[in-house]
C-alpha cells in the first residue's frame, strides 16, 4: 500500500471548537473549580517542576492533614490511584487486609487488596448509612490480625462522617496499620492524622479543594514507612511504588532526584493553589462553614418533607448529603430535570445506595447558603415539573 496516504480521515468534530458549558457542580464531585485555580493551572510547562512548588505543596498536604510526617506527597492520578498506592505498597503477597463496608468505598478497597498475590482480604459489612463502632472494629481486628485496616471517613456513597476517634489506638495494639479515605471529608470535617494515630491518609484533589481532578494528596506515618521499606517483595505497581515516589518528591533525604514519570505539572500549579486557598481561610473556618451550611441545608430539606438517608445527626457528613430518593418518582428523571432546566449537578446513589438517594454535594467554594438556597429552590421545581409514576 501506499504509506504516504492515510485511511482514517481527520474527524469532522475536531474542526468545532472546544465548548464547555457553565455548570453547577453540587454532586459528589467533582466541585466547581474557582478562576485562581484554574489560572494556576494555564501556566507554563517546565520540564522539572521547581523544588519549591514541590515544597509548597508538600507544606500544604501537611497542614491540611495536620501530620508532620515527611512521607508526605501528591500522587499523579486520582483517588483511587492513591487508593491503590496505598494498598499496595503496604501490603505484601500472602497477608491479611481488613476493610469496612459501608458504602462502595470498603469494597473498592477490598478489590484492590484482593489483586495482591494470596492477600487474605476480609470486609466488615454495616447498612449503608451507617457506621461502625470502635467495639466491632475492635472485634474485627482481633479476629482477622490484619496488617493493614482501611475505613472511610467521608463515605460520599452513603453520606456517612465516620467518627474516627480512639481507632487509631486500636490498630496500633493490634499491631495492624491504619488506613482512612479522606476524599471526600478532608478540608470539610475535622480530621487531624497525627494525633488520631492514621498512618496513611490520602484524599482527591476534586472535591473540597476545587482543583482539577487528577492530582492525589496521600502521606504516610514513620511506622508505615517502616513496614513499607522493609518489604520482602517489591510492590507489583512500578508506578506507585512509594521509593520511586518518594525520590521523586524529594522525601526520602537522598540529594538527587532521579526520573520516574512525568508528572502532570499543570495540574499541580492548580493543586499548590488550591491548598494556598484552604490555608488562607484556615481549616478550622473552613470545617464550620461546611458543618453550618450543612445544617442550614439538611433543616431545610427536612422542612420541604424530604427525609435525610444518614438517621443518626452527627455522622451526616457536611460536604456530600444523601437525600432518601422521594418517594414515587424516579430519581433519573430528577436529576436529569436538574441539569437540563438549571445547569446543575446532583446524582443518584452509587454501589450500595443506587435507586435509594439523590446525592448533594456541596464543598469548597460550592457550600455557601446561597448555593443551598439554589439547590432548595431547583429541587422544589424539578418535584414540582417531574412526574410522579404510578407506584
Ligand atoms: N473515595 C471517596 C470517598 C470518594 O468520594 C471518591 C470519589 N467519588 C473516591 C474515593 C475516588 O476518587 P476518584 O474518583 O478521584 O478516583
Amino acid at each position: 500500500g501506499d504509506m504516504s496516504s492515510i485511511s482514517v480521515p481527520p474527524p469532522k468534530c475536531l474542526q468545532k471548537p472546544l465548548v464547555v458549558p457553565h455548570r453547577h457542580m453540587f454532586g459528589p464531585g467533582p466541585s466547581n473549580v474557582s478562576p485562581r485555580i484554574l489560572q494556576a493551572g494555564a501556566r507554563p510547562v517546565i520540564g522539572h517542576m521547581h523544588p519549591e512548588i514541590f515544597d509548597d505543596i508538600k507544606s500544604g498536604i501537611q497542614y491540611m492533614f495536620q501530620t508532620r510526617n515527611s512521607m508526605t506527597f501528591a500522587v499523579s492520578g486520582t483517588g483511587h490511584t492513591a487508593m491503590e498506592c496505598a494498598i499496595c505498597n503496604a501490603v505484601e503477597p500472602g497477608e491479611s487486609v481488613l476493610t469496612a463496608v459501608n458504602g462502595i468505598w470498603g469494597e473498592r478497597a477490598a478489590d484492590m487488596a484482593d489483586r495482591i498475590g494470596e492477600a487474605e482480604v476480609n470486609t466488615m459489612v454495616a447498612a449503608p448509612g451507617v457506621f461502625f463502632t470502635n467495639a466491632e472494629i475492635e472485634q474485627a481486628l482481633s479476629k482477622h490480625r490484619p496488617v493493614l485496616f482501611f475505613l472511610t471517613h467521608g463515605e460520599s456513597s452513603t453520606g456517612v462522617l465516620h467518627p474516627l476517634e480512639g481507632i487509631g489506638q486500636l490498630c496500633l495494639k493490634y499491631n495492624c496499620l491504619f488506613l482512612v479515605d479522606s476524599v471526600a471529608s478532608i478540608g470539610g470535617a475535622p480530621l487531624h492524622m497525627d494525633r488520631q494515630g492514621i498512618d496513611i491518609l490520602y484524599t482527591g484533589s476534586q472535591k473540597v479543594l476545587n482543583a482539577p481532578p487528577g492530582t492525589a494528596p496521600i502521606s504516610f506515618s514513620e511506622r508505615a514507612c517502616q513496614k513499607i521499606f522493609s518489604r520482602r517483595t517489591k510492590p507489583v505497581s512500578f508506578c506507585l511504588d512509594l521509593s520511586w515516589l518518594a525520590n521523586y518528591w524529594g522525601c526520602d533525604g537522598k540529594p538527587s532526584r532521579v526520573y520516574h514519570h512525568t508528572g502532570p505539572v499543570t495540574a499541580f500549579y492548580s493543586l499548590r493553589e488550591s491548598l494556598a486557598v484552604l490555608a488562607e481561610e484556615g481549616l478550622e473556618n473552613s470545617w464550620e462553614r461546611h458543618q453550618k451550611v450543612a445544617e442550614y441545608f439538611h433543616t431545610a430539606l427536612e422542612s420541604m418533607g424530604l427525609k435525610l438517608f444518614v438517621k443518626e445527626k452527627n455522622a451526616r457528613l457536611p460536604t456530600v448529603t444523601t437525600i432518601v430518593a422521594p418517594h414515587g418518582y424516579d430519581w433519573k428523571d430528577i436529576t436529569s430535570y436538574l441539569m437540563k432546566t438549571h445547569n446543575l449537578e446532583i446524582s443518584g446513589g452509587l454501589g450500595p445506595s443506587v435507586g435509594l438517594v439523590l446525592r448533594v454535594g456541596l464543598m469548597g467554594c460550592n457550600s455557601s447558603k446561597a448555593n443551598v438556597d439554589m439547590v432548595l429552590a431547583a429541587l422544589k421545581d424539578a418535584l414540582k415539573h417531574c412526574h410522579k409514576n404510578k407506584m
